[in-house]
């Protein structure tokens, strides 16, 4: 076809590169993939078959499926079914997975049991982007949806500081009581101070639901004439979480800094958006709320990832990966 761009000869002999590794470009991003899952612990973050079996045929190491699934989250690829197919005949994927091809059973089997695991991958790239970005602590903003108290402390025992505001579902509030709200914590005497200005001291401790909670109350209820605007019951009693000083610091950042919730509602809509175009905007490949999770976790890892790629390119993650 004369006057177009002409195609190379099929037939034509060539010097290809010697070895694999020269058909990946220093800048590939599978390179980072590559990296970073060879710098996880995979025993500590819980994966399956970790240590090869007794007996029985060798299997599969599970940082080979953790790298292809990651793979084929960051390029839209997350059948099994087409992972499979990469395999045999994806340069990229070949080199990651050093010609190693599990078959599509396999692979979906891997996600399928590796669902918690997986989740806690999402949590050590969030180590790794510090390390980029040269920060002890990262800044997360939340709308009061996804208040939580367990994630919350999660989010900070991780190096996250989260600013969300809290619910206002208060049983008693909607009743016309007073809520929560209204009792100010004294945290040196360890005691509340109710509206009527008395103070709620300390009683004991119990655990419910695998959480330590406090339980506050005075005995001035009976006579308070605030009684009928506080419980219905003998005394109103407040119960405290061992680590409630964490949620109310969140509610305390978002009082000093009333804007975060505007700037949240800005820019929130376009990760889920990439995410969605980038699932093919259709839905879920696995069913079940567990299963599902993990898609969202490997759709999580891969979008913070190309965030990190494009801000800081290959070589600097590449840097912080591997010091
Ligand atoms: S009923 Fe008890 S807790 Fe409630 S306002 Fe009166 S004294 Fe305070």
């Amino acid at each position: 076809m004369a006057g177009f761009i002409e195609e190379a000869d099929r037939g034509q002999l060539s010097l290809l590169p010697g070895s694999l590794d020269d058909w990946v470009g220093k800048d590939n991003p599978v390179r980072v993939i590559d990296a970073f899952v060879d710098g996880l612990d995979l025993k500590k973050l819980d994966f399956e078959t970790v240590d090869p079996l007794d007996i029985g045929r060798p299997g599969y190491h599970p940082s080979v499926h953790l790298k292809l699934y990651i793979y084929g989250y960051l390029n839209r690829v997350q059948s099994s079914r087409r992972l499979e197919r990469e395999c045999h005949r994806n340069l990229e994927v070949m080199w990651l997975l050093g010609r190693l091809a599990p078959d599509h059973k396999t692979i979906a089997d891997f996600r399928k049991d590796n669902g918690a695991a997986i989740k806690k991958v999402c949590g050590q790239f969030k180590t790794a982007a510090k390390g980029v970005l040269g920060v002890d602590r990262l800044e997360a903003v939340a709308d009061r949806g996804y208040f939580n108290g367990e994630e919350i402390k999660a989010c900070d025992d991780g190096g996250i500081t989260v600013t969300l505001p809290k619910p206002m579902t208060s049983g008693a509030k909607s009743k016309g009581r007073f809520g929560k709200q209204d009792f100010v914590y004294l945290a040196e005497e360890n005691a509340y101070r109710c509206p009527a200005g008395e103070k709620l001291t300390y009683r004991y401790t119990n655990e419910e639901n695998g959480q330590t909670l406090h339980r506050y109350w005075t005995n001035a209820c009976r006579t308070c004439p605030l009684k009928a605007k506080c419980t219905q019951g003998h005394e109103r009693r407040i119960t405290r979480w061992e680590h409630e000083a964490i949620v109310e610091a969140v509610q305390k950042r978002l009082d000093e800094n009333p804007g975060a919730m505007r700037t949240r509602r800005e820019t929130v809509e376009h990760p889920f958006g990439t995410m969605k175009m980038r699932m093919g905007a259709t839905h879920f490949l696995c069913k079940t709320l567990p299963k599902v999770a993990t898609e969202m976790a490997l759709c999580v890892l891969t979008y913070n990832l190309t965030r990190v790629l494009n801000i800081f390119g290959v070589e600097k993650i590449m840097e912080a990966i591997t010091a």
